[in-house]
């Protein structure tokens, strides 16, 4: 980006930030090393509870824990040197040497949380409503707080982009991803031996599984006492997508069962499934002491700014996990919106130019994810 000489950058700013995950927390870390001055409202109540799942650390979030100074990447993941594709008897039937570099979500939010000051970080915060114009953004229905700059980093099912897009809905991909964590202890030698060191799959009729390990509940990335990832793509082979998303208390959810929430037809049917995977894939599921379930979807918003307000991360795009790209992104539209106010005089031109980048990239992910999710499940 080229900077505009004539001006000094854009600093300072009051900053509210919706959202404390990690969409939020890179925000803010990165305005607060800006000069500017974000403060977060989370609407839990404590700290994040974690779906205990892997993300792919791409090198751009490696690079944002270095250059903040929050933690030396090795520390807190794991690394892969080959990509295996196993046929259906369990033989390999392909090897590409690779490196991959692997985290955890949990990991990963608890360096990002530390790393931002309490006092800025509001929790059972909800922001309810916001106006654009004014930066002014309603808190718990009651509380009003004017900054400079709204960042809505609210995930998928953001209320602000359904303020600002109402007619914007994630739409269902028609399959899903059933996902699993265990501890790399309760793996047998043999399982440990087939996954360790490697990023692998299975390609069968209608569905994907992935493996890698990450590191430990408490981010220990040691041999032995690090946990296997796995993700399973399916269809929902003619079930009823509401039965599947019906959780233990009977509500049905859109998005995701977390662990422990799946009713126990629904966890044994999947189980049950595994059968259909090479052996060590069927015992790893089989190992796994609970599943969980989210459903696939895409969206795309025209554009990520209106007036005094940006939309950040997956609130404004949810590109499919094929792309590994989600946290990445969310890093990504954090950076470049630091990067905007700094290389522009005015905070109108920032967002200009922020938006145009990022809107055309949260975009053609969308359609790359969209593209390698239908061709891996034969959906097209
Ligand atoms: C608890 C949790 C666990 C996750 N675990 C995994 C995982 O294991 N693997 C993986 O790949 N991805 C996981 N994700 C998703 C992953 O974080 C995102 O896909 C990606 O990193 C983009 O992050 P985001 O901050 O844009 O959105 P999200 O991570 O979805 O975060 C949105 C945040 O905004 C808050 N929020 C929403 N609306 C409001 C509002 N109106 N006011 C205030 N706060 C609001 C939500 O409570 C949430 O904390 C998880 C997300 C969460 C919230």
């Amino acid at each position: 980006m080229s900077q505009d000489q004539s001006r000094p950058p854009v600093t300072g700013l009051d900053v509210l930030i919706s959202g404390g995950s990690m969409g939020g927390l890179f925000t803010g870390i990165a305005l607060a090393r800006s000069g500017h001055s974000p403060t977060i409202y989370e609407r839990s109540a404590g700290a994040l509870k974690s779906r205990g799942g892997g993300i792919v650390a791409q090198q751009n979030i490696r690079r944002f824990l270095s250059d903040h100074d929050i933690v030396a990447p090795e520390a807190i993941t794991t690394r892969s040197h080959e990509r295996r594709f196993l046929t259906e008897s369990g033989d390999v039937g392909r090897a590409v040497s690779e490196t991959m570099v692997f985290t955890s979500w949990d990991a990963l939010y608890r360096q990002l949380r530390d790393a931002f000051p309490d006092e800025q970080y509001r929790t059972g915060a909800t922001v309810t409503t916001v106006s654009p114009e004014t930066a002014t953004a309603t808190i718990a229905n009651e509380t009003e707080r004017t900054a400079d700059l709204i960042v809505a980093a609210e995930g998928g099912q953001s209320t602000t982009r359904a303020q600002l897009y109402p007619d914007v809905e994630p739409a269902f991909a028609s399959y899903v991803a059933w996902r699993g964590v265990v501890d790399e202890a309760d793996l047998s030698a043999a399982c440990v031996e087939a996954f360790d060191g490697t990023f692998t799959f299975y390609q069968g009729i209608d569905q994907l599984i992935l493996a890698y390990f990450i590191p430990g509940a408490d981010g220990e990335t040691a041999p032995g006492s690090r946990r296997l990832n796995w993700v399973w793509y399916d269809t929902l082979d003619g079930r009823d997508r509401g039965a599947v998303f019906t959780d233990a208390s009977g509500t049905e959810r859109r998005f995701s069962v977390s662990p422990g929430r799946l009713r126990d037809p629904v966890r044994q049917r999947q189980r049950e499934r595994a059968a259909t995977l090479p052996p060590v894939f069927e015992t790893l599921v089989g190992d796994t002491p609970d599943l969980f379930v989210q459903a696939i979807h895409d969206l795309t918003v025209p554009s990520m700014v209106t007036d005094r307000v940006c939309l950040l991360g997956d609130g404004a795009f949810v590109a499919r996990p094929h792309t590994a790209a989600g946290t990445a992104k969310a890093a990504g539209d954090a950076t470049a919106l630091a990067d905007a106010l700094e290389n522009h005089g005015s905070v109108t031109d920032a967002l200009a130019a922020w938006d145009q980048t990022r809107t055309a990239y949260g975009t053609s992910l969308v359609a790359r994810g969209k593209e390698m999710g239908d061709v891996r499940l034969n959906l097209s």
